[in-house]
């Protein structure tokens, strides 16, 4: 094959699959998740939900750092007692983030004996394995997606294999035993997964709710079989599919797991919304999740959210610390200015700002970013060069690089998104 046969490589993930959209309504937000809208991102407060005050702040900051969906649990007579009391705390606050109810065991009796919190929420989620044993299953179910039907709510039906119906996984097996060539164990867990979410949306269809207001999820905690899980379920049915890695911990770990599975899904044009469950650590934000879920999507260039930093890892040639504090502090720095940019500057979001430890690659990455500094590594003179859209245009010495640094960006922002740019 000769040079000039070779044909130019792709570039991008694959279509997103087509799946009906859902609208999640509070007031006048809404959030469309699926029929091809942008991937939402959404998480979960992990405050007792009957504590109104904490749990009102935690939403409020998981909305500031912009999760577009927040979901309480709501498990108790007190803490649906204090839903509708938190929404109206976040009216107050001006936090317009619609709120999905996480129900379990006992959401038909807390939705029939607490109207107002079934209208506060803007979307229930409901566990299949959860919601009850034997006859009385079906009957509560159906109460569930009644009130949905009622209060026009969409409805996820979340399958998580740690709470898998039992007795459809009893019956899949029993099934698979028939089976001239029997399959493994997984691949009929999967098959249950993917039964109990397919079967209880129809059968929530059948009681009335549109397919629309149905979205899915079939969480597992191992990489590879979600993957497996979610191939198949998008392959099964055009529902709007909720992606996260169930249990994913702490850290890096958590961290990792979850991009890994969740990258190759999305590339694959599957997932409409996404959560990572992270447990935070001991005293941890938790909008940590909702920082890696925005900068998964955004890394893989499928939404933008706040500007990058691009950063050299450092090496023997940058042997202080300064490149390394000065590449969190304008890391940092942007995303707290992003809630006043986002209003002033729209499109501010989809800068580059380099942040570089030496000459090698320090001056070339700078100027392919909107706006770039290349630190003075060992041995080097101590001045930083600053380039603007590929331009030198000063270089900045002494102790406070950082807030020199920070002006020339904040500057750079107020001129060039002053009514939002048309470049990018
Ligand atoms: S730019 Fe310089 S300091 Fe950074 S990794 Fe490359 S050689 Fe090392």
């Amino acid at each position: 094959m000769s040079q000039n046969d070779v044909s130019p490589i792709p570039s991008g993930p694959a279509p997103r699959k087509a799946t009906r959209g859902a609208v999640i309504r509070h007031g006048r937000r809404q959030v469309l998740v699926g029929g091809g809208h942008p991937i939402v991102v959404q998480s979960m407060t992990n405050t007792d939900t009957a504590d109104v005050a904490a749990t009102a702040s935690q939403i409020s900051d998981l909305a500031q750092a912009g999760s577009e969906l927040v979901r309480i649990t709501v498990n108790t007579a007190a803490a649906a007692a204090a839903v509708p009391a938190i929404r109206a705390q976040l009216d107050r606050l001006n936090v317009d983030v619609p709120l999905i109810g996480d129900f379990h065991y006992n959401g038909h009796t807390l939705l029939r004996d607490y109207p107002d919190c079934a209208q506060a929420l803007s979307k229930y989620r409901i566990n299949p394995g959860n919601v009850g044993q034997g006859a009385k299953r079906d009957s509560q179910f159906a109460q569930m997606i009644e009130i949905a039907c009622k209060y026009d709510k969409p409805v996820r039906i979340g399958v998580n294999w740690g709470s898998l119906d039992q007795s459809l996984l009893a019956r899949m097996m029993d099934r698979n035993l028939q089976r001239a060539a029997p399959w493994d164990a997984q691949a009929v867990m999967y098959d249950a997964l993917i039964s109990s979410a397919l079967d209880n949306a129809a059968r929530a269809e059948a009681l009335g709710l549109p397919g629309g207001q149905i979205i899915l999820s079939c969480k597992v905690s191992a990489v590879q079989d979600l993957i497996a899980v979610y191939r198949a379920l998008a392959r099964r049915c055009d529902y709007a599919l909720h992606l996260g890695l169930t249990e994913a911990g702490m850290g890096s770990k958590g961290i990792v797991g979850s991009a890994a599975a969740l990258a190759v899904l999305l590339q694959e044009g599957i997932g409409d919304t996404i959560r990572i469950s992270l447990t935070p650590d001991p005293g941890g934000a938790r909008t940590k999740e909702v920082v890696v879920a925005q900068e998964l999507l955004q890394t893989m260039g499928l939404r933008k959210f706040a500007p990058m930093v691009i950063a050299c890892p450092g090496c023997g040639r940058t042997t202080s610390t300064v490149f390394q504090s000065l590449a969190d502090t304008i890391q940092t720095f942007l995303r707290d200015r992003m809630p006043v940019w986002k209003t002033l500057h729209p499109g501010v979001e989809s800068m580059n700002v380099a942040v570089m430890g030496c000459i090698v690659n320090g001056p070339g990455e700078s100027k392919h970013a909107d706006i770039g500094i290349s630190l003075p590594g060992t041995g080097e003179e101590p001045a930083a060069p600053v380039f603007v859209d590929g331009v030198k245009t000063v270089t900045l010495h002494g102790p406070d690089i950082a807030v020199q640094f920070q002006a020339i960006v904040e500057d750079y922002i107020k001129a060039r998104f002053r009514q939002g740019d048309t470049r990018s």
